[in-house]
């Protein structure tokens, strides 16, 4: 009998790469030191409302990939839903991301497209050629009135630290838009799972080849049990922080209940700085088609992750960077073991990106233990 496969974490790594190789046959045991599968993208239900609640703050899925979407779809039904967020700033409430009403309303202005995309350009600052830092990213394609307005405040609260000492690639997340297309994704497919993420990975994880356990912690000495090690734990973690602690933030979320609507929408951000949580979530209004009367908010605070902190947004400043560079060549050297997910590779990592990658490196696993390849 071969050994079993051991992967570390039931998130959507563990899960979608589980469910892989226990179709190829392969015998897959997974473990979770939470008491809940799902990682991150945990769903439950607040008794007393009912209303689904994404327990570590909201999860959106979205993308281009027609085979992610395929797959997501083949575990659960995926309900039509669009991100329309709204951000606080200066006492007014705005629309996200940046687009032809935001700009309008901001600068009390009429524009059509080519007016306001004139006009942000005029705003634009000439002196910035390739912006490598937030800031510049941020001043090159919006100016810095949006800027100081939308950006600057609440990066700092999420960030901890100036958004001129943070990389341009987190701006480029967020579109700029010259019309009033308000959707905060530009990607093809777009929706919420129907009975939330929890039930969507409890159906993945469903087959016979699969066994987990829940409230275990990972030790190295458990690799020897088994044939590989699929780790989508914390990369440093795996290594008792020999080197040194990977920077992350972690978030806070401030619950409370109340009887109605209470913001008319799920996300609202809160750009201004003396506001201490980044955004509140109404967590019913991530499930449109369920009614209910009563509901569930989650103010949301950013603050540096500690030792006992759950780890969420990876930091990857310049000290980072080095830190992870020595583990990455550690990981290399390690037999036996692949490193996956937003945690195993230290990477901000979207859910479509994160099963993208599962189900490559599932595959490619896959191809080379029936190869008999050592990995
Ligand atoms: N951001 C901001 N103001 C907002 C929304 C986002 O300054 O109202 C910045 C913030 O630094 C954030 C980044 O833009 O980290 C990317 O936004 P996104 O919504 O992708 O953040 P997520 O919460 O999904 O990581």
């Amino acid at each position: 009998m071969p050994k079993p496969v051991l992967i570390v974490g039931a998130g959507l790594s563990g899960a979608v790469i589980g469910r892989e190789l226990a179709e190829a046959g392969h015998v897959v045991h997974i473990i979770d030191r939470r008491s809940h599968i799902a990682g991150n993208c945990h769903t439950a239900r607040d008794e007393a409302s009912g209303v689904m609640v994404h327990v570590y703050g909201p999860h959106i899925f979205h993308t281009n990939d027609d085979e992610v979407w395929r797959y997501v779809n083949r575990h659960m039904t995926f309900m039509p839903y669009v991100n329309r967020v709204k951000t606080t700033s200066a006492g007014q409430v705005y629309s996200l991301p940046v687009n032809l009403h935001t700009i309008n309303q901001f600068f009390d202005r009429t524009f059509r497209p080519d007016e306001a995309r004139d006009f942000i350009q005029s705003q634009s600052d000439p002196s910035i050629g390739e912006p490598v830092t937030f800031e510049d990213q941020a001043l090159k394609f919006v100016g810095r009135e949006l800027y100081e307005a939308f950006f600057e405040g609440y990066t700092r609260k999420q960030w901890g630290c100036s958004p001129a000492d943070l990389p341009a690639s987190i701006l480029k997340r967020l579109p700029v838009r010259f019309s009033y297309d308000d959707n905060y994704f530009s990607h093809l497919y777009q929706g919420m799972p129907e009975h939330g993420y929890t039930e969507m990975v409890a159906r993945i994880l469903s087959h016979d080849n699969i066994s987990i356990e829940l409230e275990r912690n990972f030790v190295r000495s458990d690799a020897g049990d088994f044939s590989h090690v699929f780790y989508s734990g914390p990369l440093d973690g795996y290594f008792d922080y020999e080197l040194g602690r990977l920077g992350y933030r972690t978030l806070d979320f401030e619950e409370f209940q109340y009887d109605g609507d209470y913001q008319g929408c799920a996300v609202m951000n809160y750009a201004d700085a003396d506001v201490r949580y980044t955004r509140v979530t109404e967590h019913k209004h991530f499930s449109p088609w369920e009614s209910h009367e009563r509901s569930v908010c989650y103010r949301e605070y950013s603050r540096a992750c500690g030792p006992d902190d759950e780890p969420y947004y990876p930091i990857r400043l310049s000290g980072e960077q080095a830190l992870l560079a020595q583990y990455v060549a550690r990981a290399r050297f390690e037999q036996g073991v692949t490193f996956v997910g937003r945690l195993g590779t230290y990477r901000y990592l979207d859910m479509d990106v994160t099963i993208r990658e599962a189900l490559d490196t599932a595959r490619s696993c896959i191809r080379a233990f029936a190869d008999g390849l050592p990995l």
